[in-house]
């Protein structure tokens, strides 16, 4: 028979003697068991059913166990599991299609990997050998990855413990204007300055030491900056003056979650904002199979078309992986899933988390876009002091997290914020529930703080 691995007593004693989890310490962990999942809800090993506010890491934007998907992969299974990176294979052919027909301007090759560090790593090494030139340049909050360069191009307290052995990679401020690092006080001041500000950093630098300016469209784990308008088109100016090759990070921010196929598409003046490099992983396929990829520029595919790329790996373009990303652009497109997105932005998510700020003094800020919202905790509204301090957690945080939990919503945070992250198909009434719960979390936990 089908194995189910349905006892959750059995997998979590098992996780707690032989799983070695990540970006943690091992021993005082208690990782909540997951049995099952659909749709917008997981279920706990307890059979409480949680809505997911979560995505889990930001990544399920059509939920869980989408029948499509679903099908998609067991026929794939079913027909060719899989075969070496170096033969052509429907899935993945169909795959790099589907993908370039959405990615901004002539990016329409694409290089396959198993998610988003290595994504960015291949579209780093991809950028310096086009240019013959080294240095990268990457945003303070942000994050790219967990392997080698990676981490070392993030900004975020993950990188402190690795952050040797990389060579040539430079950090700056980008736009924040709710923790304005130039002191401004409107968006227009904001971009203004962080282009002021790369602009030097480029000059101090050296701008023919520079292969890449590296940078998410919209951060995502960081903080959920939605750029002001014009700041991605100003860095583009900036990269073009110097030939410096702009990657855009849209391992988190693509595939929907920001209302927009790619979320650089919200930095369009009237000629777009075409990045050389785009990465991509999480939403392309739901994250049912490990995925990652680069779309590739016209100008950057050249320069390989007879020097030797010299870098792969084995699963590069895994059918598995491709034929659930095939599924999920399919759906994508058949169902408006982007549109919805927007819509439940600009209608539920969007308006309901100001309802919520107007509420709570904890609440400095709520920002997004499309099913990408962050709330900004804070401990004092004037001075803005965060709720917990950079990279690391508080008791106030846990025990609103906590509340979420025992009223029945996995919630999503980062140090002092809250990421209202749901599937990109989560109903209005499903993320109003959630909202409620929201809501009655931080309500509680602030008035035992009076
Ligand atoms: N880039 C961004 C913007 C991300 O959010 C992440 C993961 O959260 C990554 C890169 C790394 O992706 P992966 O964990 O698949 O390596």
């Amino acid at each position: 028979g089908v194995r189910t691995f349905d006892d959750p007593a059995r997998a979590y004693e098992l996780d707690r003697r032989h799983v070695f989890h990540s970006w943690s310490a091992q021993a005082a962990l208690d990782p909540m068991v997951v049995t099952r999942a659909e749709g917008s809800h997981v279920w706990d090993g307890e059979g409480n059913r949680l809505l997911d506010f979560t995505s889990q890491l930001v990544f399920t934007n059509l939920g869980h166990q989408h029948p499509r998907i679903v099908a998609a992969i067991q026929e794939q299974a079913a027909t060719l599991c899989t075969v070496a990176p170096g033969h052509a294979n429907g899935a993945r052919s169909e795959a790099a299609r589907l993908i370039a027909s959405h990615t901004p301007g002539d990016l329409d090759r694409i290089f396959f990997t198993n998610g988003g560090a290595d994504a960015n790593e291949h579209a780093i090494r991809m950028a310096r050998l086009h240019t013959g030139r080294h240095k990268v340049l990457s945003t303070y909050r942000s994050y790219h990855g967990g392997t080698h360069l990676a981490v070392n191009v993030t900004g975020d307290p993950r990188r402190w413990a690795s952050d040797h052995g990389a060579t040539g990679t430079v950090h700056f401020f980008g736009p924040f204007l709710y923790r304005s690092a130039f002191s401004a006080t409107t968006e227009e001041e904001e971009c203004q300055r962080a282009l002021a500000h790369l602009e030097q950093v480029i000059a101090l630098e050296g701008p023919t030491t520079i292969a890449a300016v590296m940078l998410e469209s919209i951060p995502g784990t960081a903080g959920i900056m939605v750029p002001p308008p014009g700041y991605l088109a100003g860095v583009r100016e900036l990269c073009d003056r110097s030939g410096i090759m702009l990657i855009a990070d849209e391992v988190m921010s693509g595939f929907g979650r920001a209302g927009k196929w790619f979320a650089i598409e919200h930095g369009a003046t009237d000629r777009g904002v075409v990045p050389d490099l785009l990465t991509f992983a999480k939403g392309v396929n739901s994250g049912y199979v490990p995925l990652g990829g680069v779309a590739i520029s016209g100008a950057i595919q050249r320069t390989f078309d007879d020097r030797v790329y010299p870098g792969g790996l084995t699963y590069s373009g895994h059918p598995l992986a491709c034929a659930a990303a095939v599924a999920t652009i399919e759906t994508m497109e058949d169902d408006a899933v982007v549109e919805q997105a927007a819509r439940l932005g600009d209608e539920v998510l969007g308006p309901g988390l100001a309802e919520l700020a107007a509420r709570h003094e904890w609440i400095g800020e709520v920002r997004g876009t499309g099913a990408f919202w962050a709330v900004e905790m804070v401990a004092d509204r004037a001075t803005r002091e965060p709720l917990a301090p950079y990279g690391a957690s508080s008791p106030e945080m846990n025990a609103i997290l906590a509340a979420c939990r025992r009223r029945g919503m996995l919630p999503f945070a980062n140090f002092n914020r809250i990421h209202v992250v749901p599937p990109l198909t989560i109903t209005p009434d499903e993320a109003r529930a959630g909202l409620a719960i929201l809501d009655a979390a931080i309500g509680e936990v602030s008035a035992k703080q009076r």
